[in-house]
């Protein structure tokens, strides 16, 4: 299981769909990208099967956009299939996320969500955190920043996510608990993935996410960590020594 994510100039479908093969030792049932294009339309891709199924179900497809988030999926929760595979994505269709890891208090939130009336698609723990993130966004009227954060202090559980939202085509909110999630700082771009694997081709800095901590990558500005308490975090970029 893996995730891979890529915001800057370059058509980020490429980059994402490699990034996946490198990640493919991992192991893994399903595939899935999403991307946000020129016009600001969000598409999710996603199949059962392989990463070379994945890039097969895309060829008529429109993949073009310099944004985007990618995931091979070990299922955890609901049976590999086209619908619980990730991306997962707000009932408004406007928030996209992938999530490695189990989200072990999802039956809870699932069910309060479904008492105001919230529906869910596939069977999987990964869904509840989109749709209580588009909950908490509308009820509280508040940025999705602020709805991510709020979201991860209820839920109990390992993850490392990624998350695009259509209506903020310039950025990315990456965060992680258990679960690794590197960062990889090029120029005017920026990688996320799972383990540096599939950011070595691009650029050898890089930051180490850490458990409760919140990444805002936004394109042309400096990366900013917050805490799950919205904190700022110390980021600390090293070098990777490429052998
Ligand atoms: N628990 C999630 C699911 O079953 C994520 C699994 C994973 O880490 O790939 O969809």
């Amino acid at each position: 299981c893996g995730i891979v994510g890529y915001i800057g100039q370059q058509e980020a479908y490429p980059i994402l769909i490699k990034g996946l093969h490198r990640l493919e030792y991992r192991g893994y049932d399903s595939a899935g990208v999403a991307l946000i294009n020129a016009a600001g339309d969000l598409h999710v891709y996603k199949t059962h099967g392989k990463v070379n199924d994945l890039e097969h179900f895309c060829e008529s497809k429109d993949t073009t956009g310099t944004i985007g988030i990618a995931h091979t999926r070990w299922a955890t929760h609901g049976e590999p299939n086209d619908v619980n595979a990730h991306p997962h994505y707000s009932t408004n269709g406007k928030i996209a996320i992938v999530h490695n890891g189990t989200i072990e208090n999802y039956n809870v939130l699932k069910q309060a969500l479904e008492e105001h009336g919230c529906t869910f698609r596939s069977e999987t723990d990964t869904e509840v955190v989109v749709k209580l993130i588009e909950y908490i966004q509308s009820t509280n009227n508040c940025e999705l920043i602020d709805a991510v954060r709020e979201t991860l202090n209820q839920v109990i559980g390992a993850y490392a996510i990624a998350i695009i939202d259509k209506d903020q085509p310039d950025t990315i909110i990456a965060a992680r608990k258990s679960s690794p999630l590197v960062i990889g700082i090029g120029e005017n771009e920026t990688f996320i993935a799972s383990d540096a694997t599939p950011i070595i081709d691009y650029t050898n800095q890089v930051v180490y996410l850490r458990d409760d901590e919140i990444a805002i990558i936004k394109r042309g500005e400096p990366l900013r960590v917050i805490t799950n308490a919205n904190e700022p975090s110390k980021i600390d970029i090293q070098t990777l020594r490429l052998s």
